[in-house]
């Protein structure tokens, strides 16, 4: 039984950047739009600079052969230039591609090789590793655009002329990315973008995930998906009571990274798109976190959970003054209700809940959000967004679940659903159904059940069975380790999964040694230190036995190992 969302909102057939700035030339707002808040008076970009410097971006981007459809990938933490390098990818009719900028070479080097990018964007204390990725791609250096240092305050445009102090010209061939603004100024503010034909096939970016099964894959969302993720969160955003007049005064704090779909379309389109200032940090630091929410009355903190456990746990919290959050909304893993309870007690007197939310990099990003007129703590992640529609399934995809409290796989569909993985059509056609009459639907891999079968039911996520693991936020694919481990000296045969230690996620290893080999369970782990970024090590640890569980057609039996993996974990 299908369970539509309770709105219907008409979504612009536009681009993106149409969607956030209204217009190509015309005016446009001078309000802040991105803040340094270590620098806040003299480090910002107003919304006119915002669009003036990616259309500078673009310009350039065209100029050094960028082409339309043409992949460029970022590899940098979040900085006041890294909206306006997305943004002028896309004018430029190009498609953006996030990498997370704790990869290491050979992590950055597949997502290159895989999208097959024609620039690179990297911050200035990554550039080792994007040589390197560069090298093994085949990616020329004079197609590596150095993202200065973006933490120095950067006065003002005038500095936007020529490279940072510092920066000279070429950087071991690679070039600083204000080369792109070279003699533009003037061309850009009369220049307008091309309008996609047709926003709904038309790819505007390709964030990495590895969905269900097997290694990251591009993540085609196009134009117009992107711009019905932003409808559908602006319209809840609107129904705030008092709106008009609270939209004034909402500042939004950017921690969550702009490489992936959380940051990138809340801070990077949405917020933007309603006029909300965004203080940017470069990267999480919690007591800074808690400093900047007092010092410029955040009200909007999108987080993950780990923060949300750290927010009720860490006696810091209390030395601040927070009183300036209306919402604190957390996704991308699974979180408890004791714990928001927890957060919540800190705001006594006040209507200030942890609200869950859900989404998935294949569905743009969020899907499942709350209507903020409901008041009174919250369980589960809300319901669908405007335009969504959701099935809960039987796992073997056969007999639809009907009634309320029961458990399926979550299914959806909607406008903002991906338009396929990049050039992998047998892992699109496994993830999406298309059903009698044409609808597609993707199957999510989350187990979730919903409180009525009607338009506002609630979705409750609570289980996976996905191989996907999610440390701090943060995908792991247990078939890239597993790929890893395989071509070690001393493993014959090897499984990673999950399992939660102290309620955080891990990586976990089932390693069948190679007979006569010695290696110990840290050598195992030592194996795939260097290979891979710090996240995705076997901090759950590593486990020798004699065979891993498998079905007769070879498939690793996960359940079998998780199960496992959390008696062996409590045992001790
Ligand atoms: P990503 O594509 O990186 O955003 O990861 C999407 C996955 O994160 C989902 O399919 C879920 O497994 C997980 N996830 C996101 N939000 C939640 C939530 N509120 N509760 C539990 N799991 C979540």
């Amino acid at each position: 039984m299908t369970i539509h969302s309770r709105w219907s909102v008409p979504i612009p057939r536009c681009s993106l950047q149409q969607w956030i700035f209204g217009s190509a030339c015309g005016p446009v707002s001078d309000h802040k739009a991105f803040i340094d808040p270590d620098n806040p008076d003299t480090n910002f970009l107003t919304m006119a600079n915002y669009r003036l410097l990616a259309k500078r971006v673009a310009l350039g981007l065209r100029k050094a052969g960028l082409k339309r459809g043409d992949r460029v990938l970022i590899f940098s933490g979040n900085s006041l230039i890294f909206p306006c390098v997305f943004l002028g990818v896309l004018m430029a009719g190009g498609i953006v591609s996030g990498a997370n900028p704790a990869f290491v070479p050979r992590e950055l080097a597949y997502q290159l090789k895989d999208s097959e990018a024609s620039f690179l964007f990297v911050a200035a204390p990554s550039i080792t590793t994007a040589f390197a990725a560069a090298a093994e791609a085949g990616l020329p250096r004079d197609h590596i655009f150095v993202l200065g240092n973006d933490t120095l305050p950067v006065p003002h445009l005038a500095l936007f002329a020529q490279p940072a102090p510092g920066v000279k010209g070429r950087i071991d061939g690679a070039r600083h990315w204000t080369e792109l603004l070279a003699g533009n100024r003037l061309e850009a503010v009369s220049w307008s973008w091309q309008e996609p034909d047709n926003p709904e096939e038309t790819t505007c970016c390709l964030n990495y995930s590895s969905g269900t099964t097997g290694v990251p894959k591009g993540v085609e969302i196009s134009h117009h998906s992107y711009v019905a993720n932003g409808v559908g969160v602006v319209h809840i955003n609107r129904l705030r009571p008092d709106f008009a007049e609270k939209i004034q005064n909402d500042r939004g704090l950017a921690f969550l990274p702009f490489y992936h779909a959380y940051g990138q379309t809340y801070f990077i389109a949405n917020l933007p798109h309603l006029g909300v200032p965004v203080y940017v940090m470069p990267a999480f630091d919690f007591l800074k976190m808690l400093a900047h929410i007092q010092r410029f009355r955040i009200t909007t903190l999108p987080v993950v959970p780990p923060i949300v456990v750290r927010l009720a746990k860490d006696p810091n919290t209390k030395d601040y003054d927070l009183s300036s959050l209306e919402s604190i909304g957390s996704g991308a893993a699974p979180l408890t209700r004791e714990v928001c309870e927890e957060v919540e007690r800190r705001f006594p007197g006040r209507d200030m809940y942890v609200r869950q939310g859900w989404g998935m990099t294949e569905v743009t990003c969020t899907a499942m959000s709350w209507d903020p007129t409901r008041v009174g703590p919250s369980a589960g992640v809300g319901e669908l967004l405007p335009n969504c529609s959701a099935r809960l399934m039987s796992l073997d995809g056969q007999t639809p679940v009907t009634k309320a409290g029961e458990r399926g796989e979550l299914w959806v569909t909607g406008p903002t659903l991906m338009r396929r993985y990049w050039r992998k059509p047998e892992a699109t056609s496994d993830a999406i159904v298309v059903d009698a009459d044409g609808t597609r639907w993707l199957k999510t891999g989350d187990v979730a059940f919903v409180d009525r079968y009607q338009p506002g039911a609630i979705f409750h996520v609570v289980d996976r069975v996905k191989e996907l693991i999610k440390v701090k936020g943060n995908q792991v694919a247990p078939a890239e380790l597993e790929g890893l481990l395989l071509e070690s000296p001393d493993v014959a045969d090897a499984a990673v999964i999950g399992v939660t230690i102290r309620g955080e996620e891990l990586p976990r290893a089932y390693v069948v040694r190679k007979p006569g080999s010695k290696a110990s369970e840290n050598d195992i782990a030592r194996w795939l230190r260097d290979k891979v970024a710090a996240y995705k090590h076997l901090r759950g640890g590593v486990v020798f036995v004699d065979q891993i569980p498998k079905n007769p057609s070879g498939k690793i039996l996960r359940k079998v190992l998780r199960e496992r993996a959390q008696n062996e974990v409590s045992d001790g």
